[in-house]
């Protein structure tokens, strides 16, 4: 049961495909159809929809994709008590055997907390499941009860050797933040393997593009607006991923009328309150997106701008900050392919500057 005065709001999805996408091939010499699948899975909504001449590839692929889907989320759920996460989170202290993509998945996981020094912290999950954020009947917990459960929590004790993983008994691993855009990569490769040149995933929020549109053109992608309803700018994309993190998709309003957020400060185990309204990551890869989007939404605008300064040589990526004063601070990649609503143009875009400290 929820506490009396706990609301929980959700808003699924962060980045919108524009209507008229959808229908692009209209009128166009070439004969490729749309073809879409939408499912629920891995806790969210997901739309998958190919751009082909063949039928028959088109729906192949879909349902491949959509199998694929499911099996990393049997892999991976933190719930399901036949999954690799499961055994791990009950291993009682002893190293467990999981699948080797579990593995990866999971190094990867521990590689990017380490990059940002923990802002991500795949570890998290006793906190998360003391706000309620696991279940769903959010409460305000004790800063004791906080302080004591942080004592579970740290990306640097779980140790990995090979397929084996070990995990200390009362800590619990979870892929939250990462997860979505793995199995967004593995979907993209399952297209391109079907020889699917031109599809759009949206992975709860998270667009990854395979291709262009079918006349070759890029995807016009509208960015939801953290403030409310509809988007606050649109951004043309090919052959990337983009995804959002930000406080105002997943949140209850406390018995004190603050808002709490879904995404924990790990160094304080509290909500991140910022000022960051949203972060939206764009690059190759759907799961450097995701976990870079969550913990530069940790981090804030000062270090965020600074790990993007730090690390986008080798990382390769591109960042929108949205503050909840209103400021956007994007880079000039970005900015050359982004366009401000016209009912937002009060908010300020900042062009982040590589080569200059600040
Ligand atoms: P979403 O899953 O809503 O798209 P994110 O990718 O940003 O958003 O992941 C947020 C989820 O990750 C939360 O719902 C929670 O389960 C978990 N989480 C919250 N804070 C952190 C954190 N600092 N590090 C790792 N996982 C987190
Ligand atoms: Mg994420």
């Amino acid at each position: 049961m929820k506490p009396d005065g706990l609301k929980r709001f959700v808003l699924p999805v962060w980045i919108i495909v524009l209507s008229g996408i959808l229908t692009a091939c209209a009128g166009m010499q070439r004969r490729e159809e749309a073809y879409s699948k939408s499912f629920f899975a891995m806790d969210t909504y997901m739309t998958f929809t190919v751009y082909d001449e063949d039928a028959k590839r088109a729906q192949s692929a879909l349902r491949q994709a959509q199998e694929e889907i499911g099996r990393l989320e049997a892999l991976w759920s933190v719930t399901d008590a036949d999954s690799d996460i499961y055994a791990v989170n009950h291993g009682g202290g002893r190293p467990v055997a999981v699948q080797e993509e579990t593995a990866q998945t999971i190094l990867f996981a521990l590689e990017m907390a380490q990059n940002t020094e923990g802002a991500l912290e795949p570890t998290l999950y006793p906190v998360l499941t003391a706000w309620g954020f696991t279940t769903e009947e959010n409460r305000i917990p004790s800063t004791e009860q906080i302080n004591k459960l942080l004592g579970q929590v740290g990306y640097d004790r779980v140790l990995v050797a090979g397929k084996q993983i070990t995990l200390e008994e009362g800590m619990m691993f979870d892929l939250g933040a990462v997860g979505k855009g793995c199995a967004g990569d593995r979907v993209v490769q399952v297209m391109e393997e079907r020889g699917i040149t031109s599809a759009l995933l949206d992975i709860g929020g998270n667009v990854q593009a395979v291709g262009s549109k079918p006349d070759g053109s890029d995807w016009r992608l509208g960015l939801r607006s953290p403030f409310g309803e509809g988007i606050f700018g649109t951004l043309l994309i090919s052959d990337l991923a983009v995804v959002t993190s930000g406080n105002y998709e997943r949140y209850f309003i406390g018995e004190d009328g603050v808002r709490y957020g879904h995404i924990i400060n790990p160094a304080t185990g509290y909500p991140v309150n910022n000022g960051l309204a949203s972060v939206t990551v764009i690059a190759k890869e759907g799961k450097l997106c995701d976990a870079l989007s969550t913990s530069l939404f940790v981090m804030g605008l000062e270090d965020a701008v600074a790990y993007w300064k730090e690390h986008r040589e080798e990382q390769e990526f591109d960042v929108i900050l949205v503050t909840e004063d209103r400021k956007i601070y994007l880079t000039q990649e970005i900015k050359d392919r982004f366009d401000l609503q016209k009912d937002c143009r009060d908010m300020e875009m900042h062009v982040l500057d590589a080569g200059k400290p600040d």
